[in-house]
């Protein structure tokens, strides 16, 4: 098979425009914007915002581009830069007021590629090499010439709320002290969304739930889930005390929404980061900004 044109290794901008237009029909020029995006973090422009114009990342900085689409009249591409290489990086969780929602997702789409690339140097069918292919959308398999496509893992994040509408929170024994947050888990597979409430919650909280409704979903490729938000509620007549196992999580409990203000504002508890969908979930029930919002 002929090699197609890549772009992984440094790159002269003419190449990656000429990948892009072979790759996904567009035509890019000296227009073109960039976003870096690695996990939580980003390369700022002088503003504190999340785009670049060409020439603002040298070339022998970049490990891959993609191409995340059009903006107007502006071609839209994401950088990955060589890992070990953190000059410029900003934390995404602290510079939020930055950089729209627009942007944060694009920064989101582009590290969760690059994360996918990184692990996909080979075919899950035959072993061969796999390539670069479609402006980042695919790898394709040199041996076998079966294309992959970037995958995402459902997981289900719920807000447990007893018959005095308090919300539980839990600690994982692997997060720094006082974070806390909701029961979340991965889907199986076989499992219907609502299962998989029930599921997590019953083995990591030991609660039974049910008046589960879905809320709301957030992408979050760091590296490859997609969070599907759901309320429920404890089973009328069933047991409201939180058991956890003291290994994945060693303490949950409900708070009111003054308790949870007190126990914020004296330090015991801190919520969830900022581009969560646990916050938003939290504030939501909350009923406006937390505490340390205020
Ligand atoms: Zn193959």
């Amino acid at each position: 098979m002929q090699p197609r044109a890549v772009v992984e290794g440094t790159q002269d901008p003419q190449t990656i425009f000429d990948t892009v237009l072979e790759h996904c029909g567009v035509k890019a020029d000296k227009n073109a914007t960039f976003l870096v995006g690695e996990r939580h973090r980003y390369i700022p422009n002088s503003e504190g915002g999340a785009r670049h114009k060409l020439g603002a990342i040298e070339n022998h900085r970049v490990k891959r581009v993609f191409f995340l689409g059009v903006d107007g009249s502006t071609v839209l591409l994401g950088i990955q830069i060589h890992p070990n290489d953190t000059e410029g990086y900003a934390d995404l969780r602290r510079t939020v007021n930055h950089v729209d929602a627009t942007d944060m997702q694009l920064l989101a789409t582009c590290a969760g590629l690059a994360s996918w690339h990184d692990n996909g140097a080979f075919c899950a069918r035959c072993g061969a090499r796999t390539q670069y292919s479609a402006g980042g959308w695919e790898r394709q398999c040199l041996g076998c010439a079966r294309i992959e496509y970037p995958r995402t893992d459902p997981s289900v994040i719920v807000a447990i709320h007893d018959d005095e509408d308090r919300l539980l929170v839990a600690h994982n024994a692997m997060w720094r002290p006082h974070y806390a947050s909701l029961v979340a888990g991965f889907m199986e597979m076989g499992e219907a969304p609502e299962q998989a409430v029930q599921r997590e919650t019953l083995e990591e909280v030991g609660l039974e739930v049910d008046r589960i409704e879905y809320v709301a979903s957030q992408a979050w490729p760091f590296p490859r889930s997609l969070m599907l938000g759901y309320q429920a509620r404890v089973v009328d007549g069933t047991s409201v005390e939180p058991v956890v196992d003291g290994v994945e999580l060693d303490w949950a409990r409900f708070y009111s929404r003054a308790e949870y203000e007190q126990a914020m504002r004296a330090g015991e508890v801190e919520a969830p980061g900022p581009i969560s969908i646990a916050r938003a979930m939290v504030r939501r029930w909350y009923g406006g900004p937390l505490p340390d919002e205020q």
